[in-house]
């Protein structure tokens, strides 16, 4: 059997073989015999399998990642640097091909494939800015004829066990602020998705970092408990589910680690009849049916504010029921599908439970045409209309294109819905009422709040936000943030007699 992977040649797939590991600067035949097949979900595609990697796999790499920092942190932090700007070139001469491979890896449109990309490509270059980010601070005569200093310096081994929706962008969240702050890293995506890694490693690769620099271990639960117990590793940056998450934080703390966990979401939209209708309906609909719902900054629940409710159900409803979906490589498409057969399920289970819970499925996505497809995990949009507070529509996260819809007889009570939530990940609000902005950003205790905004994603250079139970940490992914994660300050305090 071949152990090889060649990506692709102008955006063609030429592989269905085994996935390999990339550890100290060579692709390696990992030590497990057990792989997980990825396949493409819109029309079940087998496209290769990725090793299952044990803890002696991950051993390796974190041995070559140990064994790199030493050299890596004395190299100059514009050197480090400049390897990254050589990486942002590689992204955009490929951006067309690692766009298209997100497609048939996650199921997700061209345009999505490519908004995730961009965003990928500006957190390499937000870790350009590292150089300035690092730099620590001086207090002269501290005391009589003592200097103080505080430095920034690396830490060692980093690690980040990422999810399937944004199998390129998020782990560019962290790989690229990480090394040119010094440290060596090991990147553990989802299993689900693990081709776009592939390609990024091809790139790394092709950029001739010191061999153990950065390194790919794909796997499931062993790899990443292996990351969280190694010794050698200082700290693991986790996105994905919050009740994994919840393992993560535990476990990953309790070896020591610094860790930053950001979870799962149920993301609520609050909107006012002041508000330009059109244009809030037209946000809310990419937000809830943007990637099929599968998104952490996916809108989940609309909380229509006083009179505003029947008006915007109804021209809600007559876009969400034209919406094109299918292969997202088609052009038409405007959504693509589901993850997997066994999310589908999941899904359709909770739809059958919101109807069971009393809520009006007044669209049903289990009846959306799908367009020129045969098989895939397709499903349309479903909207649930009048969703009482503590319901099961109200509380969790379906992670599909549902969004359920509830009513609100003014401000505070809108407010008070949106709190009620175990989570904290995103919030907006539509209006016109800069008073009702103001409170809304004061009150509502999310991380990231949208103000006529529907998917309120910071931007690679500000932290991304998140509370409660869609955060555990305390400093965040991008971002300053993320530089104070990969570093540590040393105090010098000097006398010179
Ligand atoms: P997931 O939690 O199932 O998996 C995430 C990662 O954890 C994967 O690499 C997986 O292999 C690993 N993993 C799974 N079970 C594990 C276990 N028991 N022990 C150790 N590792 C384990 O998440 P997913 O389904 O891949 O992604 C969807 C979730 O990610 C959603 O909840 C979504 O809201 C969340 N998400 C959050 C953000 C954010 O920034 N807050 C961004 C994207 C996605």
């Amino acid at each position: 059997m071949d152990f090889f992977y060649r990506s692709s040649i102008q955006g063609q797939i030429v592989m269905t073989q085994k996935l390999q590991n990339y550890i100290d600067g060579e692709w390696v035949v990992p030590e497990t015999q057990n792989y997980i097949e990825v396949t493409n979900p819109a029309n079940s595609e087998v496209l290769g399998s990725a090793p299952d990697s044990t803890t002696k796999d991950v051993d390796s790499a974190v041995q070559a990642a140990k064994a790199a920092f030493k050299e890596w942190r004395q190299t100059p932090v514009l050197t480090r640097v400049r390897y990254l700007h050589r990486l942002k070139e590689l992204c955009e001469e490929r951006f067309e091909e690692i766009s298209a491979i997100c497609v048939k890896e996650a199921g997700k449109t061209l345009d999505e494939a490519r908004g995730e990309i961009r965003r990928a490509i500006e957190s390499i270059e937000f870790s350009f800015s590292v150089p300035s980010l690092m730099a620590g601070f001086k207090v002269e005569d501290i005391s009589s004829s003592i200097d103080e200093t505080a430095e920034r310096q690396p830490l060692g081994v980093f690690a980040a066990i990422t999810p399937f929706n944004f199998p390129f962008m998020v782990p560019l969240w962290f790989l690229p602020t990480a090394i040119a702050c010094g440290n060596t890293y090991i990147m553990k995506p989802s299993p689900q998705t693990p081709l776009s890694m592939q390609i990024l490693f091809e790139m790394l690769d092709e950029i001739g970092l010191p061999e153990g620099v950065v390194n790919l271990v794909h796997g499931g639960v062993e790899s990443a408990n292996a990351l969280m117990e190694h010794p050698d590793i200082v700290g693991i940056s986790f996105v994905g589910s919050s009740q994994v998450g919840k393992i993560i934080y535990t476990k990953s703390t309790s070896h020591g680690k610094r860790v930053q966990v950001q979870g799962g979401a149920k993301n609520y939209l609050a909107v006012f009849p002041d508000a330009n209708l059109d244009a809030a309906v037209s946000n809310i609909l990419g937000s809830a049916y943007g990637c099929a719902g599968q998104r952490c900054l996916a809108g989940s629940v609309v909380v229509a504010v006083g009179d505003v409710y029947d008006e915007f159900v109804s021209k809600l409803k007559d876009k969400a029921s034209n919406l094109v979906v299918g292969n997202g490589l088609d052009n038409s498409s405007q959504m693509g599908s589901i993850i997997s057969e066994a999310s589908k399920t999941r899904i359709l289970g909770l739809i059958e439970q919101g109807v069971k819970e009393g809520a009006d499925l007044i669209l049903d996505g289990r009846e959306h045409e799908i367009a020129k497809v045969e098989g895939g995990a397709f499903l349309g949009p479903s909207i649930f209309t009048d969703v009482k507070r503590g319901s099961m529509l109200s509380r969790e996260e379906i992670f599909g294109p549902v969004l359920s819809i509830m009513r609100a007889p003014d401000f505070d009570t809108a407010v008070e819905i949106i709190n009620e939530s175990r989570y904290g990940n995103a919030a907006s609000i539509f209006t016109n009422n800069g008073g009702y902005a103001r409170e809304f950003k004061y009150q509502v205790d999310a991380g990231n709040i949208g103000i006529n905004i529907g998917v309120a994603a910071p931007s690679a250079s500000f932290p991304f936000g998140g509370k409660k139970d869609s955060f555990f940490g305390d400093l965040h992914g991008q971002g300053d943030d993320s530089v104070r994660f990969f570093t540590d300050h040393k105090i010098v305090i000097e006398r010179w007699p």
